[in-house]
């Protein structure tokens, strides 16, 4: 019934968005979606491409792009983060955006989907630089964000300060002061408690549950995480906190494996003090991020970026329990040899949906002009991830299905009601 086979611009079958598609056509099937709605929900609602001129340190005028894809808003205003990285592109942002129009259907928050990204380097780039460049960006978007339309967020190479940058831009733009129209803003600003933390938060609370499912004890739980970024270093911290024995992490300049537990707190503050970078760290050995993927552990965090678990490297990983921390680490290719294992999958679009839920959180204390301690926001995150985990886990047992396809069902079935309520023109 559902026989769309979509192709991306590069026509990878395991790259990022085709794994998605496949995994809608999986679930809608399964919900026995008609072809016309399955259709209607899965194509991107608007997509945008900007040039964005910005002056260099260098008195050279440098053309960037960046794009804004808002996916869906059946279920409310647009939500999803702005990467600033040099592989960004159409189908990539496309994907993102996808996902997480089905991840905040997941997690139950009153939005829709969104994501954004600029191609650029902002680890060779000044202050001034991307300061100039994200005005730019916001500038040229300013008629299509805002609190009620689409609400941007920090991801890959974007921080608070860039979310400071965006709100007075967008602010100066509408002649008013808009803090609500972007989230993982400086405190300060409006920004929530609990946010930095939130994803990292998340991925410890669904790790902790699918743990309990599967019979295993945290102090006899030994974990990889890769990628020490705002989520891998919070993910690892707090699942070391809980017991768990971190015999691996990594980064972009490659491994770190120590058979005794690496000290997370000692390789935060070594990650902090050198420029964002392990590169250097002794606290352990040095492998390579393959073999970080394969190292023999309970729980495998992939958290760094997407298609890092492919058909390649699938069957040889020892972990009985991955929990996505990134966006799209396993492609669709992959899933198959994890649920012929028995392999537990706690896929992305639950696993790290603690950022957007105290995004929602941020959201709406700006709306109310109210601002919340710390023990509500975490009290709520923790409530709002362990409901969706229990519904995930419901929906997989109904359907006999692994807990990837149980996810999509939850949002598909969610999206799908609420499009045939609205209805079309
Ligand atoms: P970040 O920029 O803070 O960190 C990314 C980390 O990944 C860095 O340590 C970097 O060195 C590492 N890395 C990059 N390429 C790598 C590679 N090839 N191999 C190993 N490590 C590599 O980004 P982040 O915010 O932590 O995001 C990480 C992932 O989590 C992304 O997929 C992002 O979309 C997703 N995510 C982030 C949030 C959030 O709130 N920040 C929420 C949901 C999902």
């Amino acid at each position: 019934m559902i026989a769309t086979e979509e192709k991306t611009q590069n026509g990878h079958q395991e790259d990022f968005y085709n794994s998605i598609l496949s995994r809608c056509r999986q679930a809608a099937t399964i919900l026995g979606l008609d072809e016309d709605t399955y259709n209607a929900l899965i194509a991107p609602s608007k997509e945008v491409k900007v040039n964005l001129t910005v002056k260099m340190d260098n008195g050279r005028v440098k053309v960037f792009e960046g794009y804004r894809v808002i996916h869906s808003i059946y279920l409310g205003p647009g939500k999803g983060g702005i990467r600033y990285a040099n592989n960004v592109n159409i189908d990539e942002v496309r994907a993102l955006a996808t996902g997480m129009t089905l991840k905040n259907a997941v997690v139950d928050v009153p939005f829709g989907g969104a994501k954004g990204g600029i191609k650029c380097n902002p680890r060779e780039m000044t202050k001034g630089e991307l300061e100039r460049l994200t005005r730019a960006y916001a500038y040229q978007l300013a008629d299509i964000i805002g609190p009620d339309r689409d609400i941007p967020a920090p991801d890959v190479g974007t921080d608070s300060q860039i979310m400071a940058w965006l709100v007075d831009a967008y602010s100066r733009r509408v002649g008013f002061s808009s803090p609500g129209v972007v989230t993982g803003k400086p405190l300060v600003m409006g920004g929530s408690l609990g946010r930095v933390e939130a994803t990292g938060r998340g991925v410890m609370i669904t790790a902790l549950a699918a743990m309990e499912k599967l019979g295993m004890n945290p102090n006899e739980t030994t974990a990889a995480v890769q990628g020490f970024g705002n989520v891998g270093s919070i993910s690892a911290r707090l699942l070391a906190e809980k017991g768990i024995k971190i015999k691996a992490i990594s980064d972009v300049s490659g491994g770190y494996y120590n058979e005794k537990g690496i000290d997370i707190d000692l390789a935060i503050d070594y990650y902090n003090s050198h420029d964002m970078s392990l590169e250097g760290f002794t606290g352990a050995d040095i492998i390579s991020n393959d073999e970080l993927l394969t190292a023999d552990v309970n729980l495998l965090v992939p958290a760094a970026i997407e298609d890092q678990i492919t058909s390649q490297n699938a069957d040889r990983i020892k972990a009985r329990l991955i929990v996505e921390g990134a966006n799209g680490p396993t492609s669709a290719a992959a899933d198959k040899f994890f649920i012929d294992k028995d392999i537990m999958v706690v896929p992305d679009i639950l696993a790290n949906a603690g950022g957007v839920t105290v995004s929602y959180f941020e959201w709406a204390q700006n709306r109310m002009g109210y601002y919340w301690d710390i023990d509500r926001v975490y009290r709520r995150e923790d409530r709002a991830m362990n409901a969706a985990f229990e519904r995930v886990y419901a929906t997989a047992k109904h359907y006999k299905t692994d807990m990837r396809i149980a996810a999509y069902i939850v949002a598909i079935d969610k999206i799908s009601s609420t499009m045939k309520l609205r209805g079309v023109f």
